[in-house]
């Protein structure tokens, strides 16, 4: 079982200066082989705090991937912070020393004894020999932990990890050959409340591992396994995913790569039902986001954006006495909408999406207040209201995705 530990060196991500890009790029990489990370560290040049660290992390990981200060500068102490750990001395690598001497002798530049201390390596380090920049990757295996000496310029990381780091660790463990990753997508349930009914799962999970990420009203989980073979990993995938669906089946909706429009769309062909949509606040983004999608000739008849009050009234044909009573931001001039898409389209399903995006209020309502009217064949419409909170921006979007949310429920 892998207990790895990410350490980002460098005194500009505790600016905010960067952003630990190195990171993220590591622990996606790492999950994809179904090596699990517990830590990530960012760490400033500082000697004291950087030896304090690298001690920590000795004594609980067993593998520790360390990116940045490997540089020839002052500042660059990665590697004197880990001596301090390994005892070890250094050695020149001529491979390396060769490839920054013709790096100065290509661009004319005289090379100073500083330069030399990036081809220092440790005296029992596996050098990964970097072909995209100067200092190279290193690997010590030190008191049952491997670690990692990474520099920070991502490229260079990415290159030493892919070309270096995991063929070297496939060579020595028993990393399992094959990984299956499926995205689990859901609507109309929270992160949280998600998180909460796979508690149990979540806190036992190891292979597959379970991964929630929540964005724009919808959860996904991703499931990753890892075995010997292919069948055996997928084997491993559909078992978790049997008993993830048993309990939050009504809100899964696909995997991979579907989109709740998408599967909106696949549903409403499979009726063979058409839709027309009255838009106002969302401005024809509903009908946008339905016929992007191929196919959506089956089932989308067409769609009006009326915005104003009087488009409402004359072009879409909503009764001044709705509009007057209630106003046009309310269910009734909502329901009306739907009704009269539905008749002006003949489809066989009406929506309308009436509003306020903001960032100022209207009619008396404030941003993020939204009616969705449905009418649907000869049934009553309906409607649904929303408080939905973010920028105006976020606000239609979220409009729209509670529209195909409703749609498939
Ligand atoms: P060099 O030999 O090029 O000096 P180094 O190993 O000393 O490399 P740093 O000087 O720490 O690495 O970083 C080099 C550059 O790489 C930084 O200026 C920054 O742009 C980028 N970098 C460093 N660490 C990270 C990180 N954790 N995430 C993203 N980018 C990073
Ligand atoms: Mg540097």
């Amino acid at each position: 079982q892998w207990k790895t530990e990410l350490i980002g060196v460098g005194t500009e991500l505790l600016l905010g200066q960067i952003a630990n890009t190195n990171a993220q790029w590591l622990s996606e990489q790492l999950a994809q082989h179904g090596i699990s990370v517990y830590y990530h560290i960012a760490a400033g040049d500082n000697m004291q705090r950087l030896t304090d660290i690298f001690q920590t992390a000795q004594s609980r990981s067993n593998l520790v991937i360390v990116t940045g200060g490997l540089g020839p500068t002052d500042d660059d102490l990665t590697k004197e912070a880990a001596n301090e750990l390994f005892g070890q001395s250094f050695r020149m690598d001529e491979t390396s020393k060769g490839i920054i001497e013709a790096y100065y002798e290509k661009n004319g530049l005289t090379m100073t004894s500083n330069n030399y201390k990036q081809a220092q390596v440790f005296e029992e380090a596996y050098v990964l020999e970097n072909k995209e920049g100067m200092a190279p990757g290193q690997i010590v295996e030190h008191d049952g932990v491997i670690w990692v000496f990474l520099p920070g310029v991502p490229m260079e990381m990415k290159y030493l990890m892919t070309e270096g780091f995991f063929p070297y660790l496939k060579e020595r463990y028993d990393l399992p050959t094959e990984i299956k990753s499926e995205m689990l997508h859901f609507i109309g349930i929270g992160e949280s409340a998600l998180e909460d009914r796979l508690s149990d799962r979540i806190r036992v999970q190891n292979n597959p591992t379970i991964a929630p990420l929540a964005s724009m009203g919808e959860v996904g989980l991703r499931l990753t396994a890892s075995a010997d073979t292919i069948e055996e990993a997928k084997e491993i995938i559909s078992k978790e995913k049997e008993i993830v669906l048993s309990r939050l089946g009504d809100y899964y909706y696909g995997s991979d790569d579907i989109t709740i429009e998408e599967k909106v769309c696949e549903l409403l062909k499979s009726n063979g039902s058409t839709i027309a949509a009255a838009e106002s606040l969302t401005g024809g983004e509903f009908i946008n986001e339905l016929i992007r999608i191929p196919g959506a000739s089956h089932v989308c008849a067409g769609g009006m954006v009326s915005y104003t009050k009087e488009a409402k009234e004359k072009s879409l044909g909503v009764s001044p006495y709705v509009t007057n009573r209630y106003g046009t931001i309310s269910k009734e001039c909502a329901e009306e909408m739907a009704e009269r898409i539905q008749q002006m389209f003949r489809s066989d399903i009406g929506i309308s999406f009436t509003g306020v995006a903001g960032p100022s209020s209207s009619e008396g309502h404030e941003p993020g207040t939204i009616y969705i009217g449905v009418k649907v064949g000869e049934q009553r419409a309906y409607h649904h209201f929303y408080h939905i909170q973010g920028s105006r921006e976020q606000i239609r979007k979220r409009a729209v995705k509670k529209a195909y949310q409703l749609l498939f429920h």
